[in-house]
């Protein structure tokens, strides 16, 4: 069946599923459109280290027949969503863009894959990241950099770069990412689209290879928040798999994106004063005009410990990854020297091929600050901070409903910049961390553009698993501005 609506690529999720149910289009026809467009364009974009088209057609002629037959999973059957290469999918590979799993192939589906299957998702294609989600620029992929659609000079962000930049260049009208420190919100912002970290405990972690577990969500990557509220109506939820989420009912989460309940926003004026870009704050300051005029009730609220968030945070997550990490042993699975000649050299030399120096650099600090004679100086003493921190935002957030700041101090910056200085690396997530320290839900919507055409990030920070509350102060925006529909040049 030919198409009969125009540019595919350029539609909402709600549009897209009003006309698969119309039988303006068929599934089989949009993910042709978009394995075309991905074809001509990822060459030179990278956003996929990997996807294979047969099987996502298979999966669309699948969704065509339900259909036919009156037997769809729901309404958003047929549609196409990305996924970043962490999470499991079966059959397909998991590389973590790593050396050490290379081409292993995962046995089984991640609870979120299997919930967008059980709701008639197409889950295509393995997005580009940072080696094992650590980084802010996917930079540190095995397999090579991911572009700026923007600016194909400049980072997408990361870690989560590649399921960002296939949102941003239209492959996909979705996708999934991992946000650990700000790995989904941080290449929203760099790329222009949406994205949201959910609550700690509202998705399930299972079947996604752990780098921080106390810290890190699944969550979605849309054009809009109306498609990012679709996304996460069906990956959240309670799963027996995962004790750490959560049973609590999921609500339609597109619907609470319209309605228009909290009328209070803290804006965190420490975030707009220090190292942050002129061009950033004037996007930001012109937010907080927009709600104020609008009559939202806008006050200041201190962060005052906000300095300490980057220390706190890679004193943690490097705990928590040299543990994780442990497992990649060149016995169990993935890569193995073929140089070792004993088993201690199985260990060293396999992780010494297969790790790259990101990656390297996190382990031996995570091994450092949980060793016996600095474990008490960093390790409790970061978790103490956090608990204070935690505190803290839980205190503000009584007062306020959302609590509003920038996503990142910069906009996307260009290769090589920051790659031969990790903690300028760092600094690029001074404003994410902490809703990972403290499991709150943080959105990044498009604000504006710099000067050099490259988008801005606004961040909104809510109460434990009110994302509803954040969707709808964030869409209120989003209704009155065109930042999210407007596309890279030349794409
Ligand atoms: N950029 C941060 C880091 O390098 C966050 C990564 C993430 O959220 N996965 O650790």
């Amino acid at each position: 069946m030919a198409s009969q609506l125009g540019n595919i690529h350029l539609h909402s999720v709600e549009e897209l599923a009003n006309a698969l149910a119309d039988g303006t289009i068929c599934c089989v026809d949009l993910m042709e459109a978009l394995l075309k467009r991905t074809a001509a364009l990822d060459k030179r974009l990278h956003a996929f280290i990997s996807y294979d088209a047969e099987d996502a057609l298979r999966q669309a002629r699948e969704s065509d027949a339900r259909r036919k037959a009156g037997k769809m999973l729901s309404r958003w059957d047929g549609i196409p969503i990305s996924i970043k290469d962490i999470i499991a999918v079966k059959g397909q590979p998991l590389s973590c863009a790593s050396r050490m799993l290379g081409n292993y192939v995962s046995p089984y589906d991640a609870t979120v894959i299997a919930k967008l299957r059980a709701a008639g998702a197409i889950v295509w294609g393995r997005t580009n990241l940072d080696e094992f989600a650590m980084g802010s620029s996917t930079e540190h992929s095995a397999f090579g950099i991911t572009r700026n659609p923007w600016n194909a000079n400049c980072v997408p962000g990361g870690s989560s770069g590649g399921s960002a930049c296939s949102v941003a260049a239209r492959f996909s009208p979705l996708a999934l990412g991992t946000d650990t420190g700000g790995s989904i919100r941080q290449p929203a912002a760099f790329c222009g689209i949406t994205g949201l970290k959910p609550t700690y405990g509202r998705v399930s972690r299972y079947g996604v290879t752990a780098f921080a577990s106390s810290l890190e969500q699944v969550g979605p990557f849309g054009r809009s928040v109306d498609d990012v509220a679709i996304a996460l109506s069906l990956i959240a939820g309670h799963d027996p798999h995962d004790s750490t989420s959560v049973r609590i009912a999921v609500p339609d989460y597109l619907e609470a994106a319209q309605r228009l309940t909290p009328r209070t926003i803290g804006v965190a004026e420490e975030c707009l004063r220090e190292g942050i870009d002129k061009e950033v704050e004037v996007a930001i300051r012109q937010a907080i005009s927009f709600f104020k005029a609008r009559g939202y009730g806008v006050r200041s609220v201190s962060l005052p410990q906000a300095s300490l968030a980057i220390a706190v945070y890679y004193v943690i997550s490097t705990a928590e990854a040299f543990s994780n990490l442990a497992r990649f042993d060149g016995v169990r699975y993935g890569h193995r020297s073929s140089r070792a000649e004993n088993a201690v050299d199985i260990y060293a030399k396999s992780r010494g091929e297969g790790f790259g120096e990101e990656v390297k650099r996190r382990i031996i600090l995570g091994s450092y600050v949980l060793s016996g004679g600095f474990y008490d100086a960093y390790y409790t003493r970061a978790q103490k901070v956090r608990t204070l921190f935690r505190q803290e935002y839980l205190r503000i957030l009584n007062s306020v409903d959302v609590i509003l700041m920038p996503t990142t101090p910069t906009a996307a910056f260009a290769f090589g910049e920051k790659s031969q200085d990790p903690l300028a690396m760092y600094l690029a997530d001074i404003y994410t961390v902490t809703a990972n320290l403290v499991g709150l839900p943080a959105i990044s919507i498009p604000c504006g553009f710099t000067g050099a055409g490259l988008p801005i990030g606004l961040q909104l920070l809510g109460k434990p698993f009110q994302e509803g509350d954040l969707l709808s102060v964030a869409n209120f925006f989003q209704k009155a501005h065109v930042y999210h529909q407007l596309m890279p040049k030349d794409l």
